[in-house]
């Protein structure tokens, strides 16, 4: 755990969210500022400063998250049609830097995005 990450402190208990779903590499959590109807965060527990962080020894957790938005996505009654975003780096828009997947859907995705 990373002192000072929100995102940390949601893994760890110490800060309140929504949980929808979780395992003991991961949770999911609805944003707390949804830009869709249905808005839900996916992080590993381990802290990762965003997806660049990743290496060849966390294929096995890359591909759980993504496992997990699927989940996530049909127990919220939009699988078959769902945005997965990971914003990363600043120039990206990211804004938390714990890596994260956002779970967009319940209404039309534009594209491109902005
Ligand atoms: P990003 O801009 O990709 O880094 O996304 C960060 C997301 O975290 C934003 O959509 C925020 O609304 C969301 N967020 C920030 N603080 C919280 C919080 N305490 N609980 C849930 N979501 C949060
Ligand atoms: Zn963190």
């Amino acid at each position: 755990m990373l002192e000072d990450c929100l995102f940390c402190k949601i893994a760890s208990g110490d800060m309140p969210a929504r949980i929808v779903a979780e395992s003991d590499r991961w949770l999911a959590f609805r944003d707390i500022d949804p830009k869709a109807p249905v808005h839900v965060l996916i992080i590993p527990r381990e802290h990762f400063e965003s997806l660049d962080e990743l290496e060849e020894g966390h294929r096995s957790l890359a591909g759980e998250l993504l496992l997990a938005a699927q989940r996530v996505a049909e127990s919220e009654g939009i699988g078959g049609g769902y945005r997965l975003v990971a914003n990363t780096g600043a120039d990206a828009g990211q804004t938390v830097f714990h890596l994260h997947l956002h779970v967009l859907g319940g209404r039309a995705m534009r594209w491109p995005p902005g």
